[in-house]
């Protein structure tokens, strides 16, 4: 779906084009009249524009002589007229040019729904009324604070755009009031386009260049970037879920949805809308949820007790052998919470599979227990510091201080990385910390996951890819715990492995790049080559090694 109304984001103006959000070529093409927007070609300004650039407006004089039908035809193709076939396609900058440099100066949501104004009433034909857009906004639910800034912002804009020559709007308390309803719909609604960046062009672009052991490297690793914010029609109106069905991705400024698991007819196709299970704990979704989008999230993570939030910040029995999870009390909290919600819904989940973490393995797959048990509701309800399997207890405060002095440490090498400079001392402390987390926190806490990938960037940066590979291996490990092992940031996790295992020059690398292949193309379809064009170097590169 092309956008409703997009924008590019302030700290993305010098990179980008600001019309189809790709990284912008050496020799950018500005707009032509005031030089604010800078695109990739002439065809995105005159998308965005309308108008074509001024040298292409004078009388085209013929070096060569061509037929006349040729040269009428390039008259016809440059001469100004021919924005005129574009009219159906509406121009997002052409209110903004010709003026003060006000879309360069306000925030880039302010800029965006100036866009929709416009838009919306060159639609319409008449500068009587907004077509206010269909979604839903939240202006009640809102801080004081925010709405005095609305407040300003909507007649700021209106003073802009009244400045307009092709717009005569008149500044009255109605107008100000639509605009502060588009800006609501737009908090809540717009969408980030984002650009996958790999950190390290180099060795993902080259094929050829191979790491020798003192050299220093760091894996690729595959980031995502907000350059844009849209507004969809549709796509602005899916619903959120913390384990969505559905996968978005852009093309330019297109917006592709995917699903990602079978989908029945008739089921909704959920989004989500930024925190998801095994990202973030139940509890700082259900905070973030309700701070930026204001509603409770109800999906089937937050409402039914799950895996991944049990075990992401859960702690270690007492017991080295036992393998049950000990709850703090916010996740008692939140748990708790969801057990209760079911009950009253007379449909109560047993725990039981939960606690024997020994069979995790099959649950992703396999159905949950639905017979009712009372006994697990009253073991997590007396809960906090007892493990869940076998009942002992666990003295959190003085894991609390562990883990705390560990991830100090590893948060020293994490610093050591981005300065560039690791002493043996701070690896080998990290090293130990690791080990001390494996001791407090439960197998599968997050806080391991992130600290063994600290560990194997620090191994890469020092050129022992070997042990890198290790841990980097260890951390996906329990990643796939907390996503499941198709989800496609477990794919992001694998380009590093990859990364790490074509430099070796292991023979795994292969099957890797199999897993990789599959979860892209599950997310991604036939656009993952796009998306991803250095995949093709990496199958050429794992091909040698076969
Ligand atoms: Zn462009
Ligand atoms: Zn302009
Ligand atoms: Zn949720
Ligand atoms: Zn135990």
């Amino acid at each position: 779906e092309e956008p409703y109304a997009a924008v590019i984001l302030k700290n993305c103006r010098h990179r980008y084009c600001h019309y189809c959000f790709n990284e912008l070529p050496a020799d950018v093409v500005p707009c032509s009249f005031c030089a604010i927007p800078r695109y990739c070609s002439e065809h995105c300004q005159l998308k965005a524009g309308g108008h074509q650039s001024r040298n292409n407006v004078e009388e085209v004089s013929l070096h060569v002589e061509v037929p006349t039908e040729i040269e009428n035809h390039i008259r016809e193709v440059t001469s100004e007229n021919w924005e005129e076939k574009i009219s159906e396609h509406f121009p997002e900058h052409r209110h903004e040019c010709l003026d003060a440099n006000w879309p360069a100066v306000l925030p880039h949501e302010v800029v965006l729904a100036g866009r929709v104004v416009v838009k919306s009433l060159v639609q319409r034909r008449d500068l009587v009324e907004i077509k206010a857009l269909d979604l839903s906004y939240s202006y009640t639910e809102l801080a004081v604070e925010v709405k005095l800034e609305l407040c300003i912002y909507a007649i700021v804009l209106l003073v802009c755009l009244q400045r307009s020559p092709s717009l005569d709007l008149p500044v009255n308390p109605y107008f100000v009031y639509q605009i502060i309803i588009i800006m609501c719909q737009i908090r809540l609604n717009s969408m980030a386009i984002i650009r996958m960046k790999s950190s390290d062009p180099n060795t993902l672009q080259d094929p050829h260049r191979k790491l020798s052991s003192n050299e220093a490297a760091s894996a690729s690793t595959i980031e995502q970037v907000s350059v844009g914010q849209a507004i969809y029609a549709v796509g602005s109106l899916f619903n959120h879920s913390c384990r969505p069905n559905i996968h978005a991705y852009f093309l330019a400024r297109t917006l592709f949805i995917r699903t990602t698991e079978l989908v029945e007819a008739g089921c909704s196709l959920e989004l989500s809308y930024g925190p998801q299970v095994g990202q973030w704990s139940s509890q700082d979704r259900l905070k973030f949820l309700g701070e930026k989008y204001c509603f409770r999230c109800q999906c089937r993570s937050c409402s039914v007790v799950n895996l991944s939030d049990l075990v992401l910040s859960a702690f270690h029995c007492v017991h080295p052998h036992c393998s049950g999870i000990v709850l703090d009390t916010f996740d008692i909290k939140s748990e708790t919470e969801k057990l209760k919600q079911s009950r009253h819904a007379g449909d109560i989940y047993s725990l039981e599979p939960y606690v024997q973490v020994d069979k995790f393995g099959d649950l992703y797959a396999g159905e949950m227990d639905h017979n009712a048990q009372e006994k697990s509701y009253s073991s997590l309800h007396a809960g906090v510091g007892y493990c869940l399997k076998c009942g002992s207890h666990c003295d959190l405060e003085s894991s609390h201080l562990m883990v705390s002095k560990a991830l100090g440490n590893i948060k020293r090498l994490q610093d050591g990385i981005v300065r560039k400079e690791l002493s043996s001392s701070l690896l080998s402390n990290a090293l130990e910390s690791v080990d001390q987390l494996r001791k407090v926190l439960h197998a599968y806490n997050k806080s391991i996951a992130e600290a063994e990938d600290s560990i194997a960037q620090a191994f890469c940066f020092i050129g022992e890819l070997q042990c890198a590979m290790e841990h980097c291996k260890s951390s996906i490990q329990i990643l796939e715990k907390l996503y499941s092992p198709d989800h496609v940031v477990i794919g992001y996790e694998l380009v590093k492995l990859l990364s790490i295992q074509l430099s070796l020059g292991d023979v795994d690398a292969g099957e890797t790049l199999n897993r990789l292949g599959i979860i892209f193309e599950h997310h991604y379809g036939s656009h993952a080559a796009v998306v991803f064009p250095y995949l093709k170097s990496f199958k050429m590169e794992a091909r040698k090694l076969c």
